[in-house]
């Protein structure tokens, strides 16, 4: 029978040492971090994402900014108020709320914000940078991912990691996560062949298709580390890509959803704002 990997816990543990770093550079004399958070239209999730990062931030000692905008924002509006806080000593991060209102180009928008404060690590310097193994802000759920991993005790190096989804905000950026930590990483996706024997083969299994209960007993080897990232919005519930009940039994370690990767990614975003914020103030 496996163990559960509870994000709520883990996060928790953070928000500590993060609380922690706050106060002891505010006792300092230093004033307190700032992230911006910028809201175009009124998406649910983004409302209900941008609640999150209040409450956290007010829990923290941490200013939130938000900026909520018009769903009929022009391009030149919001660009320019991508300068502001570009320029605004007073913000130490920003984040861009996707998805953006379909008449707005989400490339050129994100491609505005300054990488220096590009805490969802979005940019193409952040990225390029992320690829190359530099210093940068990596985004926020790959991340909870090797944290989540790291947190079972077990070591990732040496070890076949299979990563399903190979999109540019989990799948891609967790593999090189996991190559950096000096895994063996196999990426699949929709076109991969033989995926259950593939996926069987891994000690950590990382599933980020966005398929509710795909992932069952037979694409999971004995004792493997199981990664469900997978948020899908079913008769109400949200449902990750694993077939929890079956899977447990094999697992060595799993991740629930919803209190698995879900409950870390905001954690961690104000983790990134804390670097940008010691960066900026010194
Ligand atoms: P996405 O952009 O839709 O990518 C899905 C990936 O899965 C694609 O690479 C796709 O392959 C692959 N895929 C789809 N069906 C497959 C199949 N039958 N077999 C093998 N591969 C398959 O989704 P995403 O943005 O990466 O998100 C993935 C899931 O994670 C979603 O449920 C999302 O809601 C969730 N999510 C959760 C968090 C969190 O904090 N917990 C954060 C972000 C996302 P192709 O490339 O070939 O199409």
């Amino acid at each position: 029978m496996g163990n559960i990997i509870d994000g709520k816990v883990i996060a928790k543990n953070l928000k500590m040492e993060i609380k922690e770093q706050i106060d002891k550079k505010k006792a300092e004399g230093l004033r307190g971090p700032c992230l911006a958070a910028v809201l175009a239209g009124s998406d649910g999730g983004s409302i209900s994402y941008t609640n999150n990062q209040k409450k956290l931030c007010d829990e923290l000692g941490v200013e939130y900014r938000k900026i909520s905008l018009s769903d009929k924002v022009s391009e030149k509006e919001f660009l320019e108020l991508l300068d502001r806080l570009n320029n605004d000593k007073e913000v130490d991060g920003i984040i861009i709320q996707l998805p953006l209102p379909k008449h707005l180009d989400e490339k050129k928008i994100t491609s505005r914000l300054s990488y220096l404060k590009d805490v969802d690590g979005l940019t193409d310097i952040n990225l390029g940078k992320f690829y190359k193994g530099e210093s940068s802000f990596v985004p926020c759920t790959p991340q909870s991912i090797i944290k989540l991993i790291k947190n079972t005790g077990c070591s990732i190096e040496g070890k076949h990691a299979v990563v399903v989804g190979r999109s540019n905000i989990v799948g891609k950026p967790a593999a090189a996560l996991l190559l950096s930590e000096n895994a063996t990483v196999t990426i699949c996706h929709s076109k991969t062949k033989n995926l259950k024997e593939v996926c069987k083969s891994a000690d950590i299994l990382v599933c980020a298709l966005g398929k509710p209960s795909f992932i069952n007993k037979e694409y999971v080897k004995e004792g493997a580390i199981v990664i469900d990232v997978g948020t899908t919005m079913v008769e109400g519930k949200i449902k990750g890509d694993v077939l929890f009940d079956e899977v447990m039994p094999i697992a060595s370690f799993l991740t629930p959803v919803p209190g698995g990767v879900g409950a870390m990614t905001t954690t961690m975003l104000i983790k990134n704002t804390c670097e940008a914020w010691i960066k900026n103030v010194y």
